[in-house]
């Protein structure tokens, strides 16, 4: 148990040597609200304000490793006697604490939707944009129809669509993920996705970085893989000599039977 807090004293101005020297007082006070048997060494003391001041004591009760009490004294102007602010167990450095909270929905990660969950997303959500529905215009049936479908094409269709910053986060994710470069399976292969005939083209402003994985025999058949991605399963993959299968030679049948053996 370290006395890391007198380090602590020598940024606060003006000690008060009544408060600061009352040590015993701080011990008195917290003996009364706790088992003496819980109560260990002294580790020192803050100056938390004008003649007032912490004292920490180790805590001794079984499963409390590295907490401490935290008696805070005080003493009125021109007043000789300290009396007790307060008196509570806090967590030090070596304490063990839960786990920071962490909100519902942060602590989502794909995978966790099972059927006939909701998620919804936020309106406020810097991956989506609003799109500007077509509709109310002076064309023909015709014309509409036409438009629609640039529209749809367009991916108008959606009352949001993807932002800027949502597509920038999906490719970073994608290409630091399984998907990209530095994936084990990529470092390890032959040849990259952009060589491979399996590969997908996709359109669209991500097409020049991503396509599709089409082979049904790889890790990735069906996701997104960076142009720069890889395995063992690229198209133009041919095993060395030595690691060929042993050609098996033509097949004998065996047409004696026994009565020709028999005559011989
Ligand atoms: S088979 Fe392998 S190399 Fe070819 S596209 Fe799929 S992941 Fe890329």
């Amino acid at each position: 148990m370290g006395h890391d807090f007198d380090v602590m004293t020598t940024v606060r101005p003006k000690p008060d040597s009544a408060t600061v020297a009352a040590v015993d007082a701080a011990r008195a006070a917290l003996i009364e609200e706790v088992d003496a048997a819980d109560v260990g060494e002294h580790l020192g003391h803050i100056i938390e304000g004008e003649r007032l001041v912490t004292h920490l004591f180790a805590c001794e009760r079984p499963g409390y490793v590295g907490w401490r009490w935290s008696v805070t004294v005080t003493r009125a102007p021109r007043q000789k006697y300290v009396t007790v602010d307060e008196i509570v167990l806090i967590p030090g450095d070596e304490a063990i604490v839960a786990p920071e909270w962490v909100p519902y929905r942060e602590r989502i990660k794909p995978g966790d939707l099972s059927p006939g969950d909701l998620l919804p997303v936020d309106d406020e959500d810097p991956r989506l944009v609003p799109t500007y529905l077509v509709g109310d215009d002076p064309l023909d049936a015709d014309d509409k129809a036409q438009v629609r479908q640039v529209a749809k094409d367009l991916g108008l269709g959606r009352v949001r669509t993807l932002s800027l910053e949502g597509r920038d986060l999906a490719a970073q994710r994608w290409y630091d993920g399984d998907s990209g470069p530095e994936a084990p399976i990529a470092v390890a292969a032959p040849d990259h996705c952009t060589t491979c005939g399996f590969l997908l083209r996709i359109a669209g402003p991500l097409s020049e970085m991503f396509g599709v994985c089409a082979n049904g025999d790889a890790n990735d058949d069906g996701r997104i893989v960076s142009f720069d991605h890889g395995c063992g399963a690229h198209s133009e993959v041919r095993l060395a000599k030595k690691h060929e299968p042993v050609p098996v030679p033509d097949p004998v049948f065996d047409t004696l039977t026994p009565s020709e053996i028999e005559t011989f």
